[in-house]
């Protein structure tokens, strides 16, 4: 990777699985947009859920659609990585382009929720980096759910009661992002990615480096 954090004269860097949690509406969603878009080397997941699509949204990019015959097909062949029930639907992260992605050093991005992330965490614990988002207070939560205007109210009801719910797995986490402003927030998200791409143990074949360079220092 051309990023600092190997890629160079033999050091290779683990890929790490990043995961976005957060209740909706706390602007996890632009996060992850902004995050993909300027982080080098970082695959976004796309989840399958048999949610029905809202608009604007796009199939294989947003999310894959799929009814829950198939959704059930893909739980049977031990197609995902996790899944779980969210709102009444199904969501998963289909389990083949993450492994791909890692296996090339790549880090994976996951807008997944903390029962998605736990699985995550415990099948591979030590490359899981995870990150909650809290929206700045509960006004500014139901004011973006409402001008985000793609649900019904009774569906936004539903999600400010829920939103209480998956903020109290907020202790599960290792770093906390309040999102009161998206370019501070996003900034911090970003430093959070780094830090933890520059990880020694990430660093594979870092020892090996350095040795080398010791050897040649004493010559
Ligand atoms: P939404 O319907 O608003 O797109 O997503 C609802 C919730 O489902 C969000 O908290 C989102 O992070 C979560 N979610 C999306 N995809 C997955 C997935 O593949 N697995 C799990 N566990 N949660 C997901």
């Amino acid at each position: 990777m051309k990023d600092g954090s190997g890629g160079f004269n033999g050091v290779e860097r683990r890929g790490l699985m990043f995961v976005l949690s957060s209740p909706s509406g706390a602007g996890k969603t632009t996060l992850s947009r902004m995050l993909v878009d300027e982080a080098p080397g970082l695959t976004m997941s796309v989840s399958a859920t048999t949610r029905p699509r809202r608009p604007g949204e796009v199939d294989g990019r947003d999310y894959y659609f799929v009814d829950r015959p198939k959704f059930d097909a893909m739980v049977e062949a031990d197609e995902f990585l996790e899944w779980a029930h969210v709102f009444d639907n199904c969501y998963g992260t289909p389990r083949a382009p993450v492994e791909a992605a890692l296996a090339a050093g790549r880090d994976v991005l996951f807008d997944i929720d903390w029962q998605g992330t736990q699985q995550l965490r415990s099948r591979a614990s030590n490359d899981v980096v995870s990150v909650f988002i809290l929206p700045p207070s509960v006004q500014d939560l139901e004011h973006r759910l409402h001008t985000r205007a793609q649900d019904s109210d009774e569906v936004i009801r539903g999600r400010m009661k829920k939103a209480g719910d998956e903020m109290s797995h907020f202790d599960a986490y290792d770093y906390i992002v309040v999102n009161d402003n998206i370019g501070v927030a996003f900034e911090s998200v970003k430093a959070i990615l780094r830090a933890e791409q520059l990880k020694r143990e990430r660093q594979i074949g870092i020892e090996a480096f350095v040795r080398d360079m010791r050897r040649q220092l004493e010559k």
